[in-house]
């Protein structure tokens, strides 16, 4: 009945066979959850599953195999060998959804509550920020950062579990992705596994990681430790009946496990004490496990044992351990010692609870098993466990000697770190803003600091920094500070360059003002006297010469004819503007004298007195300075040169300044008065962030604005920022402004300025 013709077995197409395979692994999850003494929150976790199910649809893993079976994997490690509940299990599940699909932190608060988002988000944090691109921080920096990035440690053992499911299945990974991962598994989560306890997850780290690295000395040792069982058999069936015997005899309800050293230990032992795998004496130690009558005199029972071995075999003089009375930084109990066998062979004796032995498995996950065995789990519960964590963490025992005895878990820490782009370390007190940050690593970074993209993300210089936030200043010379910064640091440091700087400009326009007012009245025919300043200081309501020189210097007050009136003591209580007429006379009369006048002429018959108005006939007759391109509506001054050329330059242009101090009586007070009539070109220069679509939007913004017209735009990207120069053609300020405005009202452009 082999031919052609038998019904085929039903096709299942690759989409049924990964649903299935999918459903089973969830399968699986939901039963562990179940079986553990957890609440029955099932809803919120197959919600969970679900949302990361369809987030990461269609993406499969190096393996091949549908992409959601690795988080839920990472679910199932958390769960099942860490011992963690529905908020973990949640936050396991959708851990690579912020970093690998569209979906935002602020959805995933929105569908699964604050607690999950912000496990997840720092979970991301670790993932992307810290071992992207810059693996070449010290291992030291790596765990330190962890610890205080993370407000919540089940970020941490969220993280381990991703990274032990990366590990199981690392043989997928680019072989120079595996030396990295395991690297890095090594110098940071296995001991990281091991202060919190996670003895287990620590051991199988170590292992894989010792496997990758290290192929052939791992298959050694396996090897070695293979042809050698007979002989450990035979150890422990010659020195367990005597023990035994005398445990039944004191009715202590018990187990004898024999522990073999890991691969990874075995290696190190040999590495450090450079010696052969046949010289390493405690690959066996021999674990008693029992099961304590009465829980409350657990402590008893075991010294109980202790004590009858010493009766049975001589114990070692020196290598006796009491993690009993003085429990390990990562809560490890148990007494330790090395007895003389028969056969005068030494071997290692642990004796510990059931409840120790879980604890030494798999960290505080334990510990709420053993408190009230009919009490319901809650989450309260879980954050009492995290609190005990902590405090062990803060407070470690002078007497244990522990890789990470320096870090503490500073949930609340006084101090956060930041890295610079180039990943360089910063500690930062706590509260610290963008603008603190660029202070203090320079001064003139923090002096024309703009802004800052954290994690890639633009944000204004009030942004409270987090630990493990990238930032990168940005700055522009076109940026200075102003008062509001000072609102906007929280470091003294930062505070005092703030105040120094203010001070400084302050100065420097202070000074500024007075030379303009000093000019002005010159020019206008009066004396620098203090009666004249006071005659302006009451004018322009302030209470000393130096606010009047300040506000002149920063452009608050206008110095033009109008103020004649006052300094004559004429001034109209409705103000100058009642005088505009005199603007239309010179006008007029400059208009009708256009026809006949040569340029030449009209230069040398400039009243030099008076306030020259710029309008379309005036135009004709000057030079736009080609220095400062000034258009209407910027502050200008008239420079008659030798060869009797007009030149329009800003008043702040350095040849304007030149020339002010050389030929004083060269210059002319000049005024716009165009009525948008002549064109004139300005130099944009655009800067932001490189995002999708932003130049999209740029187009979008000058098509809208299409009556002015573009006549070059240039866009360098780089580093994810861009950076540009667009020249268009305007009738005055004003449109510069409108222009400028719409342009930063896109989203990711941060600066668009006239040049
Ligand atoms: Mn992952």
């Amino acid at each position: 009945m082999s031919d052609t013709t038998s019904p085929a077995a039903p096709l299942v197409s690759r989409e049924q066979q990964d649903e299935e395979m999918i459903q089973a692994a969830f399968q699986r999850l939901l039963d562990t959850y179940l079986a553990s003494n957890h609440r029955r929150k099932t809803d919120i976790i197959t919600k969970a599953f679900n949302f990361a199910k369809q987030a990461h649809k269609g993406v499969r893993r190096r393996s091949g195999e549908p992409y959601i079976l690795h988080p839920i994997a990472v679910a199932q490690i958390a769960c099942g060998e860490i011992g963690l509940g529905s908020t973990t299990i949640c936050a396991a599940l959708l851990h690579d959804v912020e970093e690998d699909t569209d979906y935002t932190n602020e959805d995933l608060c929105n569908l699964f509550g604050k607690k999950v988002a912000n496990i997840v988000e720092g979970v991301t944090k670790i993932s992307g920020g810290i071992f992207g691109e810059r693996a070449s921080l010290q291992a030291e920096t790596f765990k330190k950062l962890l610890l205080t990035m993370s407000d919540d440690i089940r970020v941490i053992l969220v993280k381990i579990s991703d990274r032990l499911h990366n590990m199981r299945t690392l043989s997928s990974m680019l072989p120079s992705k595996q030396y990295k991962i395991a690297g890095e598994t090594l110098y940071i989560f296995a001991p990281i596994a091991d202060r919190l306890g996670l003895n287990k997850i620590k051991t199988e780290l170590e292992d894989l990681s010792f496997r990758y690295e290290h192929p052939e000395a791992y298959a050694d040792i396996l090897q070695k430790l293979k042809d050698s069982k007979d002989m450990r058999d035979k150890t422990i069936e010659g020195f367990t009946p005597a023990i035994r015997e005398r445990l039944d005899a004191m009715g202590v309800n018990y187990t004898i496990k024999a522990r073999i050293k890991s691969p990874y230990s075995i290696w190190m032992k040999m590495q450090n004490k450079h010696i052969p795998f046949e010289e390493v004496f405690d690959i066996l130690a021999i674990r008693i496990i029992y099961v304590p009558a009465d829980r409350n005199k657990e402590k008893d029972e075991c010294f109980r044992i202790y004590s009858a071995l010493t009766e049975i075999y001589k114990p070692h003089p020196t290598r006796f351990r009491d993690w009993l009375s003085n429990p390990k930084t990562n809560g490890y109990q148990a007494l330790h010692n090395t007895f003389m066998s028969k056969q005068g062979k030494w071997i290692e004796v642990q004796i510990r609870s059931d409840r120790m032995d879980d604890i030494a498995e798999v960290g505080f996950a334990a510990h709420w098993k053993y408190k009230d065995q009919n009490a319901a789990y809650d989450e309260n519960e879980l954050d009492r466990w995290l609190n005990s964590i902590k405090e062990i963490l803060d407070d470690p025992q002078p007497d244990t000697l522990d890789l990470l005895d320096n870090i503490k878990l500073n949930l609340y820490s006084s101090e956060i770190m930041v890295f610079t782009p180039k990943g360089e370390l910063k500690t930062m007190p706590r509260g610290a803003t963008v603008l603190d940050f660029a202070f203090n690593i320079h001064s003139v970074l923090g002096a024309h600091c703009f802004g800052a993209k954290v994690n890639h993300r633009l944000v204004p210089l009030s942004y409270e920094l987090k630990s493990g936030d990238q930032v990168e200043i940005l700055t522009s010379q076109t940026r200075h500070a102003t008062p509001e910064w000072l609102n906007y640091v929280t470091t003294a440091k930062a505070r005092n360059k703030v105040q120094a700087i203010l001070r400084r400009e302050k100065r420097a326009q202070q000074k500024e003002g007075e030379d303009k007012l000093r000019q002005f009245l010159v020019q206008a025919g009066y004396d620098f006297t203090e009666q004249h300043i006071a005659t302006l200081r009451l004018h322009f309501g302030q209470p000393d010469n130096e606010s009047l020189f300040v506000g002149i210097g920063d452009g608050r007050f206008t110095l033009d004819e109008s103020l004649n009136d006052v300094l004559k003591g004429r001034e109209h209580k409705k103000g100058w503007r009642r005088f505009l007429p005199f603007k239309t006379k010179t006008a007029a009369a400059t208009q009708t004298a256009e026809e006949t006048i040569s340029t030449a002429d009209f230069v040398k018959n400039i009243n030099r007195k008076q306030t020259l108005i710029l309008d379309e006939a005036t135009l004709e007759k000057c030079v736009m300075a080609d220095c400062c391109h000034p258009i209407p509506g910027d502050d200008v001054v008239g420079c008659i040169t030798a060869d009797d050329t007009l030149e329009i330059h800003l008043r702040s242009c350095p040849n304007a300044v030149r020339h002010k101090t050389r030929y004083g009586n060269n210059l002319v007070a000049c005024r716009w008065d165009t009525h948008k009539s002549r064109l004139f070109d300005v130099a944009i220069r655009l800067r932001g962030v490189d995002a999708q679509g932003v130049l999209h939007a740029i187009a979008d913004v000058l098509q809208r604005l299409s009556r002015f017209t573009v006549k070059r735009i240039t866009l360098d990207t780089n580093d994810g920022i861009f950076e540009g120069q667009m020249i268009i053609s305007v009738f005055d300020t004003a449109d510069v402004t409108t222009v400028c405005n719409e342009l930063m009202q896109i989203e990711h452009v941060t600066e668009a300025v006239r040049v």
